[in-house]
């Protein structure tokens, strides 16, 4: 398959009816793996301060089941979130990766790093030599891997771990690295952005990606250009209380600065969305969420019928938003 030809799929394939993004494209990798004689695409997955949000919304999908993503289309060699080794036999798995992949193998990151104190507010291993911060894995993992993508808002900018006050000094692993990382970011991520993005760097290499590192493929556009409520907000026709059918703008929606392709690609099997369910957008793909959000759901200010409703002077973009 051509690369703008997958480009096309990962936006066709972002509806229920036809299973999503993920049930489609394992076929493709399959075929890739088996016409150009390839093997699965190694990745070391390591997960350091986050909710584990990323791999249990990666978990909870049906189409495809995870196994089938791990046995069709990636070589999952270290996991200290999914694997059954522990102790000195998983840290064994990791050294090895790093000797027999060196420079071909894909590093995912799952979560904020803490720098302060030397990281030690996250410890991935204990070893008679010391502890093994989430720091040093990732510099260590970094330097060796031919990809880093970071998947969720933490790892890509730091999100909620790294959030006011942040006494850990958690960053997201761009800030870490000296290096291109490939952010993936949703609080948590849509497991079709992380399984494309992944299909992407096994058959084409790195994807566009933009100004925020993101793949272009999933975050190209505001959540206001497709969201269904827009008729609403361009009749300046507002939501006065949450529940209301109207646009939710009024009760803080972030959708108009938030890049991403929920209102069509949906979440739990692509059924719903936070807007759907009468819930505001709160920008968890931005790289100031959760701060920059907060409080959420807060209204405008309500101004006196004397002044009219408001609305039209409220609703004017502010820079960066896209109406
Ligand atoms: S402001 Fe929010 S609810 Fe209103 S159209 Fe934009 S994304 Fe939808």
């Amino acid at each position: 398959m051509e690369k703008a030809d997958f480009g096309q799929l990962c936006r066709d394939n972002a509806t229920a009816d036809n299973h999503g993004l993920s049930a489609n494209v394992l076929p493709i990798t399959r075929r890739y793996l088996v016409d150009n004689n390839k093997e699965k695409l190694p990745v070391i997955w390591l997960e350091t301060s986050d909710s584990g949000d990323n791999n249990i919304a990666f978990m909870n999908t049906t189409f495809p089941y995870l196994n089938q993503v791990f046995s069709d289309m990636i070589d999952l060699i270290y996991s200290n979130t999914f694997m059954a080794a522990q102790g000195n036999d998983a840290l064994m798995l990791m050294d090895d990766t790093i000797n027999r992949y060196h420079g071909r193998f894909t590093l995912v990151v799952e979560g904020a790093i803490p720098t302060k104190d030397g990281g030690i507010y996250n410890i991935i291993a204990r070893t008679k030599n010391g502890p093994i911060t989430a720091l040093e894995a990732v510099r260590r993992l970094g330097a060796a891997a031919q990809y880093v993508v970071a998947i969720g808002t933490c790892a890509s900018f730091g999100g909620a771990s790294s959030a006011e006050p942040n006494i850990t000094g958690s960053a997201g692993v761009g800030q870490v690295l000296k290096r291109e990382v490939i952010n993936v970011s949703g609080c948590p991520v849509n497991p079709d952005w992380f399984v494309g993005t992944l299909a992407h760097l096994l058959m084409y290499g790195k994807p566009e990606l933009d100004d925020l590192n993101r793949p272009k493929l999933f975050y190209e556009f505001t959540i206001h250009r497709h969201c269904q409520r827009r008729s609403y907000f361009d009749k300046k026709d507002l939501a006065k209380k949450l529940g209301d059918i109207e646009c939710m703008f009024s009760q803080g929606c972030s959708g108009p600065r938030t890049s991403s392709d929920c209102p069509y690609r949906q979440w739990i099997n692509h059924v719903s969305w936070p807007v759907k369910v009468n819930t505001p957008c709160i920008g968890c793909t931005n790289r100031d969420f959760p701060d920059g959000s907060a409080p959420f759901f807060t209204p405008l200010p309500q101004k006196s019928k004397s002044e009219g409703t408001g609305h039209s002077e409220q609703i004017k973009p502010k820079k960066g938003e896209d109406t």
